[in-house]
């Protein structure tokens, strides 16, 4: 059969296709520890699913408008006034199929062949195939620890060429935890102001950032950089809603409209009662952010701490997401082979930096129990004295 060459282009998702093992080995009994996908382990709070409930009850089962409910999108757009100093409308804002998929309508929107998009590595396993998707060509930038894994003006300015339309920031960062500083975004949003460029934000962490961290949009600097960003989110993480496939993108007006125009011949609106539990997740208490929150915190201490511990492993202390990045550079192998052999061997899945575009790196994300976090990390720890010849 000859497919079409787009899809020789792109590599499947290697996040869902090691999360899909790691279910599929545990539901035939094997005693897995994952920490693959990031998928909070939390139900999703019941006032969200009174709402869904509700309005499946009262009817809301059928098509509504490509771009959202008006309400949620009302809801959103005064969300991202509130928290993030957006001035944004309700005609700013399209709720898409997941946060993943409003990049996917913003790449099929923006992105044609001869289009650079930069991204800084590591990246989120999807941005690249996204680009490619589109017909554009991703240009990657690598950074690594010395940098705490953040592009610097300079690298961003000198990664710019005539041919380029968007630079991807993603902070708090999946897959290093990182948060980048007013400061650093401020030198950031200046380069794409000067070369008049669009930014695209993933915020989908924004809720989970640590200690005295915040988080700040970079479209909220100054008036120049809010007419260039597009902010993609969604609530699967901070109100665990992995599988309820609800997001966003908000940007200039004629980009949503184009969003609207493809998502009206794609997927049409997003479930319509699932959109109900989002606008009760924005109007309702969000004491149970914080209570997830809280419990990631002290995950994140505890995972950073065994890592930290096991010689021949080094990890940066993130401060947002649920992921750490440690580096197996000292280990020789690949990070395929790293992943594949701690499977095999120890029932411990994690995602090779490979996927992220750091193939001397692991990524585990720590959305679950502590039980499982102290499990794996001894089995962990095995892995890798095993591998050293040490005991
Ligand atoms: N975004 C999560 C992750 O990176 C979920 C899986 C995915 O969509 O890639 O693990």
């Amino acid at each position: 059969m000859k497919l079409a060459k787009r899809v020789e282009q792109v590599t499947p998702s290697l996040t869902l296709a090691i999360d899909a093992k790691a279910k599929a080995l545990k539901a035939d009994g094997v005693d897995i520890c994952s920490f693959s996908a990031g998928e909070p382990d939390f139900p999703t709070p019941e006032h969200i699913v009174a709402a869904a409930k509700q309005a499946l009850d009262s009817g809301k089962t059928r098509y509504g408008p490509a771009a959202g409910e008006p309400k949620l999108r009302a809801a959103i757009a005064q969300k991202l006034q509130s928290d993030n100093g957006l001035c944004f409308g309700a005609e700013n804002i399209i709720v898409t199929n997941g946060g993943k998929h409003s990049l996917f309508d913003l790449m099929l929107a923006l992105i044609e062949p001869g289009d650079e998009v930069i991204i800084p590595a590591p990246y989120w396993v999807s941005y690249p195939e996204m680009v490619k998707l589109a017909g554009g060509t991703p240009v990657i930038v690598h950074t690594d620890e010395k940098s705490e894994f953040k592009i610097s003006p300079s690298q961003l300015q000198q990664a710019i060429t005539p041919q380029t339309k968007l630079f991807i920031i993603n902070s708090p960062s999946n897959p290093t935890g990182m948060v980048y500083t007013p400061a650093e975004l401020a030198a950031l949003a200046e380069v794409v102001v000067e070369n008049d460029i669009f930014v695209v934000s993933d915020e989908i962490y924004e809720k989970l950032v640590y200690d005295d961290t915040k988080h700040v949009s970079i479209g909220a600097l100054s008036p120049e950089i809010y007419e260039r960003t597009i902010v993609s989110s969604g609530f699967a993480k901070a109100y665990s809603m992995t599988g309820w496939r609800v997001g966003f993108l908000a940007g200039p007006v004629e980009i949503i409209r184009a969003a609207t125009s493809i998502q009206g011949h794609s997927t049409s609106n997003v479930c319509t009662f699932a959109q109900w539990g989002a606008i009760a997740a924005l109007e309702g208490s969000q004491d149970c952010v914080e209570t997830m929150r809280l419990a990631f915190a002290e995950r994140r201490q505890a995972i950073f701490d065994y890592i930290n511990a096991i010689p021949g492993l080094s990890c940066a202390k993130p401060n947002g997401a649920f992921y750490v990045m440690p580096s197996i550079a000292k280990t020789g192998i690949t990070s395929l082979e790293f992943c594949d052999a701690l499977l095999d061997e120890q029932k411990v899945a994690l995602i090779p930096g490979i996927a992220f575009g750091a193939d001397d790196h692991i990524r585990l994300s720590y959305a679950t129990d502590m039980d499982t976090i102290e499990k794996g990390m001894e089995r962990l720890e095995a892995f890798v004295r095993s591998r050293s010849g040490s005991t």
